[in-house]
């Protein structure tokens, strides 16, 4: 991966100068050296329902009618059914319930008066990964395969920034991030879909049997790669590095809903919940992350509820448009799962991940929406 990191520079270099420029006349509004993030890491869990995250197995899907359930229910609900609804939510979620929520902040209780939603109108991938992205809806965009985004994300900007140029990257299983990131334009670090993650001279005999994971594997998806062949690859890079503003996107739980299959729908929550837990614990071992870097994690859109409803979203499924978000890090209050408060939309994600780092996102993208100020402490 160093060799391709090398190449992006070289290629990088030339747009520098004007960058540099454009940054130093930038008033730093946000400026603000209370604040301890240095590092911000975005991570999105493919259409994983609110329901899911605040209630743990929903009764109602726990059974082969609804959930078209393989293996025996019996068994899953041993696995994820507790009575108790906290008890449950925690089963099913462990390091979000059992560190996010105790250390940090989560909204997305519709059942507690906390409301997240997505203000696409659409209520799928590239318009909710859009808006969180860049700040802000954009009706051109109705479908998955729109191409090129014609917006920048505040990644794309943030690198833009001397202070962060070539520090930032992405991570998706999901090969449309290519699109949503514009690389062509944009030039971000964006590893994503079915390509090999490990390329150049003198690989590693690990990194070439993950490799090969990546080229003979039987897909489910063909732009889409499982998550569990993404996490080595975003580990190994995470420690070579040390990227300061990450966007990591996980696929599963979004296309075993629409395989109508709730049992994998579970299994693939409660292993992203721990792919975030492994990268959070990653992190905190290096001196470059440990208690200065903040994590936003999420979902691009919800879905519909009851027993058919459930397995898809959008305009026509009532309640895709209601997500969830969690935050974790330094200077976040510790207020742990929110209730009674205002609403929260996907597009103030944008302005919330540049003011962690000391930016005014709205600033260069003024129809971004205002930061979360809820999350983010600076006395
Ligand atoms: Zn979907």
């Amino acid at each position: 991966m160093p060799h391709k990191f090398r190449v992006i520079s070289a290629v990088l270099f030339g747009g520098l100068l004007g960058l540099a420029v454009a940054a130093l006349t930038a008033p730093r509004l946000y400026s603000s050296p209370e604040l301890m993030t240095r590092n911000v890491v975005l991570i999105v869990s493919d259409g994983l329902r609110w329901q899911e995250i605040f209630t743990g197995a929903d009764p109602l899907l726990l059974n082969s009618k609804n959930g078209g359930i393989w293996a025996k229910p019996e068994e899953l609900k041993r696995e994820y059914w507790r009575d108790d609804v906290n008890e449950r939510r925690a089963v099913l979620f462990p390091f979000l319930w059992g560190v996010v929520a105790k250390q940090g902040q989560i909204f997305g209780n519709e059942t507690k008066g906390s409301i997240a939603r997505v203000t696409n109108g659409l209520a799928f991938s590239y318009p909710g990964y859009n808006e969180m992205l860049t700040g802000a809806p954009d009706a051109r965009i109705n479908s998955n395969e729109f191409g090129p985004n014609p917006n920048v994300s505040v990644f794309e900007w943030l690198n833009g920034m001397p202070e962060f140029h070539d520090h930032v990257a992405v991570f998706a299983t999901w090969a449309a991030f290519r699109d949503i990131f514009n690389v062509s334009r944009s030039h971000l670090d964006v590893h994503a879909g079915w390509d090999p993650p490990y390329t150049g001279a003198g690989i590693t005999p690990r990194e070439a049997l993950l490799n090969g994971l990546y080229l003979h594997s039987t897909r489910l998806e063909d732009d889409d790669t499982y998550n569990s062949f993404l996490q080595p690859a975003l580990l190994d890079y995470v420690k070579s590095q040390k990227p300061r503003v990450l966007f990591v996107g996980y696929g599963e739980t979004d296309n075993w809903g629409h395989s109508g299959r709730y049992d994998l729908v579970l299994e693939s929550a409660h292993q992203f919940d721990h792919f975030v837990a492994e990268l959070w614990n990653t992190m905190q071992q290096m001196p470059e992350y440990r208690g200065k870097t903040t994590f936003l994690i999420t979902t691009d859109h919800g879905r519909g509820s009851g027993p058919v409803e459930w397995k898809d979203h959008g305009k026509k499924q009532r309640g895709s448009e209601n997500i969830w978000l969690a935050v974790l890090g330094p200077d976040t209050p510790v207020l742990g799962e929110r209730t009674d408060v205002a609403p929260i939309t996907q597009s103030q994600i944008a302005a919330t991940i540049a003011a962690f780092l000391g930016q005014d996102f709205r600033r260069a993208a003024p129809r971004a929406a205002a930061p979360i100020s809820d999350v983010i402490h600076a006395e």
